[in-house]
């Protein structure tokens, strides 16, 4: 059967844009305002030789900080139950977040495996030197992408597909 890979993060980080990248289509809505519900959540991938699920594990977010962890949380454990694989996204302009740090720290004692992900690398040099900031969430190489553009998606896919 086709592995699972889950895409966990804060809100606002990317999650539902690369979910429409990596579907190749923009079924899956994207907004600006926290809070709308997306319908649509699992897409399956072909990417190279491999095929596999994606699951957006956003859904319907929450707009304050305390709701934003308990969510965290739950899709943690969510993807946590149900994925082979999963990414883990950040967001390089508004950097490192005490809620990054307890998921990390979840996603770490599952065992399960994790890609980290930065999303919003853009292009800028500034922006790839701001990556290495992230290797304090303790799970390994980040991987900067752009979601937006697709810069960088290559490399973090041939990290997400090495754990099939
Ligand atoms: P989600 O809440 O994690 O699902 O995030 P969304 O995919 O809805 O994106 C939140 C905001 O970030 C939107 O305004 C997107 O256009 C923007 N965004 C997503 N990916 C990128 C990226 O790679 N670069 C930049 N500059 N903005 C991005
Ligand atoms: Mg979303």
């Amino acid at each position: 059967s086709r592995p699972i890979v889950a895409i966990v993060g804060r809100p606002n980080v990317g999650k539902s844009t690369l979910f429409n990248r990596l579907a190749g289509d923009k079924l899956s809505i994207v907004q600006d305002t926290p809070g709308v519900t997306r319908d649509r959540i699992y897409a399956d991938v072909e990417w190279l030789n491999y095929s596999f699920t994606i699951i957006d594990t956003g859904g319907i977010e929450p707009q304050t900080d305390d709701l934003i962890l308990q969510h965290m949380r739950n899709q943690a454990e969510i993807a946590i139950d149900t994925a082979d694989v999963i990414m883990f996204i950040t967001d390089v302009k508004a950097g490192l977040t005490d809620s990054d740090f307890k998921v990390a720290e979840m996603l770490r004692r599952s065992r399960k495996p994790v890609v980290l992900v930065v999303n919003k690398v853009d292009s800028h040099e500034k922006l790839q030197y701001d990556v290495f900031e992230f290797y304090n969430l303790g799970l390994g190489d980040p991987y900067g992408i752009s979601s937006a553009n697709g810069t960088g998606l290559g490399d973090a896919l041939d990290a997400v597909v090495a754990h099939f």
